[in-house]
């Protein structure tokens, strides 16, 4: 007997062939796994060490700023201990221009006019569209949600203007020097005002904006993506994940342009001359979060006013918070500026905007990481819709360089052809 009673089978037998083979195929299978998993370890990790060093930096800078918070430090200590980030901010924010600029004349010049034609009105198509789509998430939320119930006067104002020191004009000779988000982040975090403040209404529609973006940046963009391409969007956001959170840690679409462009084409395969043409006027003029954001923030205004508003106010403020997000640099706090002309459009006290100050460098950080998705994912779709044309002028260049090559061909295989051909020639002239 051996099956069962955990006696060992006779040797020699059939059972026990069967067990060795089944021991030998475990330890094969095993030995396999560890060697894959080992390598596969590595070079996951080589390969995203740059990623998962950004995501560790901005836990670590939420940890340290939270905890440093306990200390109290004076405005001024804040801005030197966040200084390293803002070097970061300063040496990006330096490549922007020169970027925008080369990948933009690189990016027409790839193209044949037709080409760039076709594919600018995809892209413009693209960025109206998903604005829109926003404009509208934001207002049916913050209508939904209604986090602007009551008044404002228990609400906290904040603004201030800081004198500028001799210190800030030496630190200034010394911002050309790359450095990192956890000061950004940790900096941000010091320097928050007290957290009470953040309470009762303030904190809903904190919670509002959050929703909505989720909704734009989780269930709208990748589901156009998926519907257009047929591909995975959570692959193609996977590639982005560097770029996210610089957006998230800078507050700058513009800033993160050159980890955005790294992603793209580097991370996701996308076509340069797609990337060059779409990415820059992207980050200039499609934002999404903005435009969901200021819609949504003009209805809490109101709402906080009690200032009851009619269908042509609401389409006033869509169309308005679309263009004022056109208008917004992609710099840190942008939307909140132009958020006058959407306020002003219906008639709302543009006063009311320090009402959200307190919040805003949170929410900044949240738009521009659907701003940058949002860009990201429009260079997919207009990758993809413009697939023909690239391959065509693909096959165009190809044939130039096959006839180049052919003018190129050594002489004397040429001659030698010739002179093979030269007999007969003679022969049928003859
Ligand atoms: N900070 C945003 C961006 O750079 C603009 C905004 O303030 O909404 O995309």
């Amino acid at each position: 007997m051996t099956k069962g009673n955990g006696e060992d089978p006779k040797p020699g037998s059939r059972m026990e062939r069967i067990q060795q083979g089944v021991r030998k195929r475990t330890l094969l299978a095993k030995k396999k796994v560890q060697s894959i998993t080992k390598d596969d370890v590595k070079s996951y990790l080589m390969r995203n060490a740059f990623v998962l060093f950004t995501v560790v930096a901005v836990i670590l800078g939420v940890i340290l700023g939270f905890s440093l918070r306990s200390y109290k430090m004076s405005y001024r200590e804040v801005k030197y201990f966040s200084f390293p980030g803002e070097l970061l901010m300063r040496m990006l924010q330096m490549l922007v221009l020169p970027l925008i600029v080369s990948s933009l004349v690189t990016g027409i010049a790839a193209l044949d006019s037709k080409a760039s034609g076709k594919m600018g009105v995809r892209a413009v198509v693209y960025y109206m569209s998903t604005t829109i789509i926003a404009v509208l998430i934001g207002i049916i939320i913050v209508v939904i949600i209604h986090p602007g119930k009551g008044t404002k006067e228990n609400m906290h104002r904040e603004g201030k203007i800081v004198q500028v020191t001799a210190a800030d004009a030496f630190l200034d000779l010394i911002r050309y020097a790359p450095l990192g988000i956890l000061f950004l982040i940790a900096g941000k975090i010091v320097e928050m005002e007290d957290m009470g403040v953040i309470g009762g209404q303030l904190a809903m529609y904190t919670v509002t904006v959050i929703i909505g973006l989720l909704i734009h940046a989780v269930i709208v963009l990748p589901l156009l993506y998926f519907v257009i391409t047929r591909k995975n969007p959570w692959v193609f956001i996977g590639g982005l994940i560097q770029a996210l959170v610089t957006a998230l840690g800078t507050s700058s679409s513009s800033a993160t342009l050159p980890v955005t462009f790294k992603c793209l084409e580097e991370i996701n395969g996308v076509d340069k001359r797609v990337t060059r043409f779409v990415l820059p006027v992207g980050a200039t003029i499609n934002m999404d979060g903005t435009a969901l954001y200021e819609a949504l923030a003009a209805i809490f205004i109101a709402q906080v006013n009690n200032f009851d508003l009619n269908f042509g106010q609401i389409i006033t403020i869509s169309i308005t918070a679309t263009a004022a997000s056109i208008g917004a640099a992609g710099i840190p706090q942008a939307g909140l500026v132009t958020m006058v002309i959407v306020l002003t459009s219906v008639g709302l006290p543009t006063d009311d905007i320090t009402l959200i100050i307190a919040v805003d460098w949170f929410l900044d950080r949240l738009r521009t990481t659907t701003n940058v998705l949002g860009d990201s994912i429009g260079a997919g779709i207009v990758e993809h819709l413009s697939r023909h044309e690239l391959k065509n002028r693909d096959a165009e260049m190809g044939n130039s360089v096959i006839e180049e090559n052919e003018m190129k061909k050594p002489y004397q295989l040429i001659s030698q052809e010739n002179e093979n051909e030269k007999p007969v020639d003679s022969e049928t002239k003859m």
